[in-house]
């Protein structure tokens, strides 16, 4: 259906003809040996198939591996500026198909539109950066210890990449990896979280249509079991970059250690917003409760302790409870819904679950925590965000990764145990600061034990800066921005003598 007539998004899924993908390998689509397929369903309209995939085996992985190694031979060589016109390319069209895009998106992950197309704008910006540093992959010169000696490092690309992506940013985060692999000159072979490969079969045909030659970026899709496994492991893959849970990134790179492989793991988080002073409650509020529940809480980033002085408690305990009332729920294109159902009803009851630990462990349930069930919530994954405090930094819902709208409020006496329960688990992603003090917002920015830290705003990171986590939330080099060259490049000297 052509965009020009601007369909609603129920419109364009319902006139979209549901189709069976093959598995994108050296520019084909081909159907797997398995001769099974992996249906994917509308995360708010649960009786709607969307698409169909390959239910692919060991076999296919070989096929697509082989198919990166042989185009890595050509793609390697192609001059960094002109990779980087087909990045750039590329960047325009995701922006070009921003809606169809998000209309994919917000049918199989189930995020509200807004934050879909968002998404999408954000993946289109991310690329245009990688596409520019295809321009700088920049070595050193140093001066050599005998005359005419000319000695420079230069930064080769290291051949295959496996990447890995979770379900919860079906569009960035397959970007996040595959641009920056095509900038530096690497191939790759991309598998994406079996519930969500609906949007990554449409981001295989925009990178052929921006010129990504065939077998330089290969998707198949399946099961972490029968497709992720036999990936990591092949002998001709030489970087992993993997976005998900942390007990799956430790098991990956134990496997990567035994073939010296290079690793890029971004993990699990339990992010807190220590809370201070601040001038206004409601605005600190409106920040975090955005931070806590966009994705319906299902990002990495999300805030989900707010470590706040005994002497704010009340007040700003009070402006989140307002803010979280304001949130509204629905399926992604209902006007005014700001937080869509969870991904699935397994995610669902794993959430639940915690809710239910959350009061055995003596928390106070403030607000919501129940599942909907009436009439369109059926249809869907829906809980109402919730509200816990009275949580002490020991309980399971104050350490564990919940990955759902669950917020927890912890009060504390003073500065220094704010920060000591800041750092008291066993993730590092990002964490948020609201203080009026700077000499405060600089000591918790030292002293907090975490890859990127915020202060007076929330997790929200920017397409050009370095991504990434300390102690279990990651591994390898930061994501997103420069840092990305240690991944997917390695150091050769050059001595050259004249
Ligand atoms: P997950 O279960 O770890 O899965 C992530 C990906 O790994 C999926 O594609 C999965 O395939 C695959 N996989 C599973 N087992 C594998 C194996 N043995 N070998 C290779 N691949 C395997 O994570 P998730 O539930 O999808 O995502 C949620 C997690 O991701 C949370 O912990 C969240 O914090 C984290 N995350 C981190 C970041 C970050 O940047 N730090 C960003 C987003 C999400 P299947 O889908 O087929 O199981």
């Amino acid at each position: 259906m052509s965009l020009a007539t601007k369909p609603t998004m129920v419109e364009w899924i319902e006139n979209n003809e549901t189709k069976t993908y093959g598995n994108f390998i050296n520019g084909k689509w081909v159907e797997s040996n398995s001769g099974q397929t992996i249906d994917i369903y509308h995360s708010a309209k649960k009786s709607q198939l969307l698409a169909s995939f390959q239910n692919s085996t060991e076999e296919d992985v070989n096929k697509a591996v082989e198919a990166a190694h042989e185009a890595f031979k050509s793609w390697s060589n192609v001059p960094g500026p002109d990779r980087g016109a087909i990045l750039f390319r590329f960047a325009d069209l995701l922006e070009q198909n921003v809606d169809e895009l998000a209309f994919m998106l917000s049918a199989e992950q189930g995020k509200v539109l807004g934050e879909s197309k968002g998404e999408v704008l954000r993946a289109a910006k991310e690329a245009r950066f990688s596409a520019g540093e295809a321009f700088r992959i920049e070595g050193n010169t140093l001066p050599a210890e005998r005359q005419n000696v000319f000695n420079a490092t230069v930064r080769k690309p290291i051949g295959v990449i496996a990447a890995i992506a979770p379900w919860n940013f079906p569009v960035v985060t397959p970007v996040r990896k595959i641009a920056p692999a095509l900038a530096y000159g690497c191939t790759v072979v991309f598998k994406p979280a079996s519930v969500t490969p609906w949007t990554s079969a449409r981001l295989m045909e925009l990178l052929a249509e921006a010129g990504v030659p065939n077998g330089v970026v290969n998707l198949v899709v399946g099961s972490g079991s029968k497709v992720g496994d036999p990936l990591i492991n092949h002998l001709l893959v030489r970087g992993i970059s993997f976005t998900g849970s942390t007990g799956i990134g430790i098991g990956i790179n134990e496997q990567a250690a035994k073939r010296l492989v290079k690793t890029q793991l971004e993990l699990g988080g339990k992010n807190p917003a220590v809370v201070l002073d601040y001038h206004n409650a409601e605005d600190v509020a409106k920040q975090i409760v955005n931070a806590a529940f966009a994705c319906s809480g299902q990002r990495c980033t999300s805030i989900s302790r707010v470590i706040v002085l005994k002497e704010k408690k009340e007040e700003l305990t009070q402006a989140l409870y307002n803010e979280i009332k304001a949130v509204k729920v629905g399926p992604a294109w209902e006007a005014g819904a700001t937080m869509g159902p969870v991904i699935n009803q397994g995610h669902l009851d794993s959430v639940l679950e915690y809710v239910e630990i959350g009061k055995q462990e003596g928390a106070n349930l403030l607000f919501g925590g129940e599942v909907l069930t009436e009439g369109e919530y059926s249809e869907g994954s829906y809980m109402v965000p919730a509200l816990f405090d009275n949580v002490t930094s020991d309980m399971r819902i104050a350490k564990e990764e919940i990955f759902g709208p669950v917020l927890c409020v912890i009060e504390v006496e003073n500065k220094e145990e704010a920060f000591r329960v800041a750092n008291n688990v066993e993730y590092g992603l990002a964490a948020s600061i609201f203080t009026t003090d700077y000499s405060s917002a600089h000591t918790f920015a030292d002293q907090i034990e975490t890859g990127m830290v915020h202060v007076n705003h929330g997790t929200a990171s920017a397409a050009h800066m370095p991504f990434g986590g300390a102690k279990n939330s990651g591994f390898g080099a930061f994501s997103i921005g420069s840092s990305n060259t240690e991944f997917f490049t390695e150091v050769k000297a050059v001595y050259f003598q004249y």
